[in-house]
């Protein structure tokens, strides 16, 4: 039961890319009441097995978040300034007509992001942004780059060791090692997170790319994994723009608007 004195347990989920298996993933998120976001980019919506606008809609009135994962889903600190502005401002209005209401959320396509990316989403208006480091488990991190848990991928061991120390990201090396030491697979380093978030509080943050899952046939591991988080009494179920709601939280939020009035009529 969750108590005045334990901090609070959050658990969240991801899933990148434009393929429509991720609307398998919804049906098993939704069979669980767990929450989803989506990163779409926008460039081949429609086409052969990617997500449709309906689609998007139908995940969107599901009670699914929809986030932008840019237009083409190009390595953005490549870009010259003008295109980083496009592909990361101009995808938050295509799915906004689409689903005719705001973006808050967006994701780093392959997770690479610099200062410069970072400054172009916050100035776009996003709420915060998603990155690709995992084995985090804390409560609070920088809005534009919110980290997650474990990614549903077979990974051996040293990937994670290497993600985190390409990251700079020390102490969340330091407090997995446990973990990582008795590393099977990604499935029980997923538990054994889970329970250490479970019982010191934290986010647990599970993403992945719903092509990945379909092409190395993970549909098992993913149901056990989502059978392992789901329905439990002391956790709060929370989409990633929620979580950057909490961890970000606007001056509009006090009842000062900030969003400009172009936006303000997509909402509507
Ligand atoms: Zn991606």
């Amino acid at each position: 039961m969750p108590s005045a004195t334990h901090p609070p347990v959050i658990v969240s989920t991801s899933w990148d890319d434009d393929s429509a298996s991720g609307l398998k993933i919804a049906e098993l998120l939704s069979a669980r009441g767990l929450p989803g976001t989506f990163y779409v980019p926008t460039w081949r919506l429609g086409e052969g097995s990617v997500f449709s606008g309906s689609d998007l809609r139908a995940l969107s009135a599901n009670g699914f978040e929809i986030g932008a994962h840019t237009i083409s889903h190009k390595i953005l600190t490549e870009l010259e300034l003008p295109e980083l502005t496009r592909e990361v401002a101009g995808c938050k209005r295509i799915l906004q007509q689409i689903l005719g209401k705001e973006v808050t959320t967006f994701c780093y396509p392959k997770g690479r992001f610099n200062a410069r990316v970072v400054q172009e989403v916050e100035r776009a208006g996003y709420r915060g942004a998603r990155s690709t480091q995992i084995l985090f488990s804390g409560a609070t991190f920088p809005p534009y780059e919110m980290p997650t848990t474990v990614q549903a991928y077979p990974h051996h061991r040293s990937n994670y060791v290497r993600n985190l120390i390409r990251l700079g990201a020390i102490s969340a090396l330091v407090k997995s090692m446990p973990d990582l030491i008795s590393f099977d697979n990604w499935l029980q380093l997923g538990k054994s997170l889970f329970d250490r978030v479970l019982r010191d509080g934290g986010t647990w943050h599970l993403y992945g790319h719903p092509w990945e899952i379909e092409k190395l046939n993970l549909w098992s591991q993913v149901k056990e994994m989502l059978d392992y988080v789901s329905r439990r009494e002391s956790v709060i179920y929370l989409n990633n723009g929620e979580i950057l709601g909490r961890v970000n939280p606007r001056r509009e939020d006090d009842g000062e608007k900030i969003v400009g009035s172009r936006e303000r009529s997509l909402v509507n």
